[in-house]
């Protein structure tokens, strides 16, 4: 395996005759990232080659989140990777990717995520999606892939990622995975660490309300009302402050007032557990 933290060392040679996939994180890597490794390795196959990047991308956090304190394990995380089979790590600098060491420079063009953009974690976090879909359309451009391979547990982010390079036609196929999640049902998340071990139980409320809606609707229930009501149960009963919870279409993100079998739906959720916000959501399918 590889480590370049230059994006002019990532010129060429390292590539195989085969695909090349990408898997973009953050950092502070678990089982969830290590799983789209493993899957990335699955989709180009052993003459394909596997990159990931890791980098904390100033511009997708808010005025006052936790950008300064997000956890940086570099050593760590080449570890799984290393173990997870990537050929590649690039782990660039804030100042080579924005030419300038706190983010975009006064001048850059940046992407505009649309309205998709502007609901739900956009509506919570302004200006995520563009600093997100910006850096994003930077890896790609960086790394070259034939395909890039997103976590299910960031849904939004993995419907505006499919809408930029349809849109943008960026020839990049992009695959969405599964949530992994731990052993009691939270999904894995670098931000899991930040909780004190109540507030970790509490977080299950999440995942719980989550799954409470899914197996209702399996049994029948289409009354969207009648599944928040279930699911924000959970979460008001273990106390968490619950910023947004939601069913929504799959695809555009619209909001649903009862489930049907044309339109498979998603129902999302964030929650505050002291300063520690996380995100969790579900497939919600008809019996
Ligand atoms: P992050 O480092 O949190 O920006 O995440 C990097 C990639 O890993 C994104 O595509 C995430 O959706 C994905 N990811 C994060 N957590 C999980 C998880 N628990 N299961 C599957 N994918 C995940």
């Amino acid at each position: 395996m590889m480590l370049v933290t230059s994006t002019s060392a990532l010129d060429g040679a390292e590539r195989g005759p085969g695909r090349v996939a990408v898997v973009m994180t953050m950092g502070a890597l678990h089982d969830g990232h290590a799983e789209l490794m493993r899957s990335a390795r699955r989709v180009v196959g052993d003459d394909g080659t596997v990159i990931a990047t890791i980098f904390v991308n100033p511009t997708q956090f808010g005025v006052g989140e936790d950008f300064d304190r997000y956890p940086r394990t570099l050593d760590d995380d080449l570890v799984v990777c290393e173990g997870a089979g990537v050929d590649v790590v690039l782990s660039p600098t804030v100042l080579e990717v924005y030419g300038d060491a706190n983010g975009f420079r006064p001048d850059a063009i940046t992407i505009d995520p649309g309205p998709l953009g502007d609901i739900l974690e956009g509506a919570s976090r302004r200006g995520h999606f563009r600093g997100m879909l910006t850096v994003v359309h930077k890896l790609m451009g960086m790394t070259d892939p034939d395909v890039a391979l997103f976590g299910e547990k960031d849904y939004q982010q993995l419907q505006v990622i499919k809408a930029l390079t349809r849109d943008l036609e960026l020839g990049v196929e992009i695959v969405g995975m599964p949530t992994i999640r731990e052993t009691d049902g939270l999904a894995m998340s670098s931000r899991n660490t930040y909780l004190s071990p109540e507030d970790r139980q509490r977080a299950l409320s999440l995942s719980k309300g989550l799954f409470a809606m899914q197996a209702a609707a399996k049994a029948g229930e289409v009354n969207v009302s009648t599944l928040l009501a279930l699911g924000t149960k959970s979460l008001t009963d273990a106390q968490v402050k619950l910023d947004y919870l939601e069913v929504r279409d799959v695809e555009t993100l619209e909001p649903l007032t009862s489930l049907t079998k044309d339109r498979p739906a998603r129902a999302l959720v964030a929650a505050f557990l002291g300063t520690t916000r996380l995100i969790d959501n579900v497939a919600l399918t008809g019996p």
